[in-house]
């Protein structure tokens, strides 16, 4: 028996299932990794949003990933919703000595709005959290709340990639998702840049499309992928992912990972 390479999200759990902890456990489970989860914090919450969230205390944090990376091992590790200043400064000290790359979701708020990340945290994720990652990904709102630039179309991408690059990550993969079109994504490493353009899906169903595709980076990451050939394959993931979203609830349903 062989093992299968291991992948740690550090985030917070979906109590519906679509988005947070449990996407990223899906996404691993179809990609063939071992999934591990340090919980960062709960929320209650369904098709129709975040009812409430509750942080966990930051040694319970720190306990869960010592726990794992010190008789399990990882070799990715993805970070999601962090919730507090706190935690994010918590999560940040621990991946600093990690000798694996480290997929940054930088979680603001989610598709209905509902914030998931305290308003002071913001600047600690720029000064702390960009620094250890090897892959941010953020959305084009969480560009925009992170750099102040507004990207209006694919002209501005690389100006909002040059813009995360400058608090310190590897990569960053800029998500077009949000813009008219074909959902077109830029990775950047200040040297050369890598387009993925796939077709855009008149789909609804796409909660937890954030937590996917970074848990999709950090498996194939983990599988011993460079950046560029990890984002391709993530993306692939995540296409088909959308076109299989479902509903469920009286909102917005989530992406499928049994397709
Ligand atoms: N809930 C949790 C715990 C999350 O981490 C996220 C996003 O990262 C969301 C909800 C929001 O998901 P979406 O914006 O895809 O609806």
């Amino acid at each position: 028996m062989q093992t299968p390479p291991r992948v740690l999200t550090v985030a917070g759990s979906d109590s519906g299932g679509g988005a947070g902890i449990q996407a990223d456990l899906k996404t691993m489970l179809a990609l063939g990794v071992h999934g591990m989860s340090v919980i960062a914090a709960v929320t209650a919450q369904n098709s129709v949003g975040v009812q409430g969230y509750w942080e966990l205390p930051a040694e319970a944090v720190r306990q869960q990933f010592r726990s794992v990376v010190d008789d399990i091992g990882v070799d990715a590790i993805k970070t999601g919703m962090l919730a507090s200043a706190e935690l994010v400064e918590t999560v940040a000290g621990l991946l600093a000595d990690a000798e694996v790359p480290v997929v940054v979701d930088p979680v603001g708020v989610s598709k209905h709005g509902d914030p998931l990340l305290a308003a002071e945290a913001v600047d600690t994720v720029r000064t702390r959290l960009l620094p250890v990652a090897t892959v941010v990904t953020p959305n084009l709102y969480e560009v925009e709340q992170l750099t102040g630039v507004k990207v209006t179309g694919e002209s501005t991408m690389r100006e909002a990639a040059e813009a995360v690059l400058a608090f310190g990550p590897k990569w960053a993969l800029i998500k077009g998702g949000h813009l008219e079109g074909e959902a077109a994504d830029l990775l950047f490493d200040g040297r050369r840049e890598h387009w993925f353009r796939a077709e855009r899906h008149d789909n609804r169903h796409t909660h937890g499309t954030g937590c996917t595709l970074a848990s999709a980076v950090a498996s194939f990451l983990a599988m011993g992928n460079e950046p560029p050939q990890a984002v391709a394959a993530a993306k692939e993931y995540i296409t088909g992912a959308i076109r299989g979203g479902f509903p469920l609830g009286a909102g917005i349903g989530p992406v499928d990972h049994g397709w």
